[in-house]
């Protein structure tokens, strides 16, 4: 019997957000792996083994997901939003670049969800509509260095900004130092978008200005948007602004 390893998607909220092809790769899967909190979010079925892990462990399991697939078993292994993106998929192509070469004949299969920076973008506009560039504020696998310079040529450049994991209780300071540093490229009043838990039950949309946003607005279900100069708004009566980037960028940089 061959394995299978499916890279599966969930989307950043509720089952509205999951993709038919997702759905129907765990209802095919007789073991899950996957982070706690985001293997809750997959409705049990009868017959399907569970393997929680760790935040932290994503080379660990993977691998033990790529094991389990190579004896033979249907396996998924679930990512929040799209696997492809700071998630499970990178984790999986490292560990089939380091493990056997049996790995390497494995049926694998990525399939994709909606990533966090496409739900909040729809909550408000059009934030996205014209070029951008995601960043994860981690130093786990980074440097700060490496950080910091990546957001000076990103906001020097012109890109609106999509910030993944933007703070928790081990990196408590670095939002407050990365809109300090974006200060330095960008207008006091580009639009920042705080999307916490977009599309779950606690979900919270808030909108400031670079001026007035601070670091503790966001917590680790937070995904911020930072506008480039070109982002604006759209006034509304009795509704929140829109806010958009244009697609045609401006004469300059
Ligand atoms: N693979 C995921 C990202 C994993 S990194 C994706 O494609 O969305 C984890 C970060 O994603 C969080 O720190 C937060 O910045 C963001 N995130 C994930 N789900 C979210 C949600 N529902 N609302 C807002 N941000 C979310």
């Amino acid at each position: 019997m061959s394995g299978r390893l499916a890279v599966v998607g969930l989307g950043p909220g509720d089952a509205r957000w999951l993709a038919p092809e997702a759905d129907a790769a765990l209802a095919l899967a007789d073991a899950l792996f996957g982070y706690g909190p985001y293997l809750d979010r997959v409705p049990a079925r009868p017959g399907q083994e569970r393997h929680p892990s760790d935040n932290r462990e994503e080379l660990l399991r993977a691998q033990e997901a790529l094991e389990l697939a190579a004896r033979g078993r249907k396996v998924a292994l679930v990512s929040a939003g799209d696997p492809g993106v700071f998630a499970m998929a990178a984790a999986v192509c490292e560990a089939i670049a380091q493990g056997p070469d049996a790995w390497r004949a494995l049926d694998v299969a990525f399939v994709p969800g909606i990533t966090a920076m496409l739900a909040v973008a729809a909550r408000v506009g059009a934030p996205l509509g014209h070029d951008f560039c995601a960043l994860s504020l981690s130093d786990n696998l980074k440097t700060w260095a490496t950080i910091e310079q990546r957001l000076d040529a990103a906001a020097g450049a012109g890109f609106v900004l999509a910030l993944y994991n933007p703070i928790s209780r081990a990196r408590p300071w670095q939002l407050g130092k990365t809109f300090e540093r974006l200060r330095r490229h960008l207008p006091a009043a580009t639009p920042v978008v705080f999307g916490r838990a977009v599309g779950r039950a606690d979900e919270r949309v808030t909108l400031a200005t670079l001026a007035e946003a601070d670091g503790v607005e966001a917590d680790m279900a937070t995904l911020i948007i930072v506008g480039s100069a070109a982002t604006r708004l759209v006034a509304r009566p009795g509704l929140p602004p829109l806010v958009y980037t244009p697609r045609a960028a401006e004469t300059s940089t």
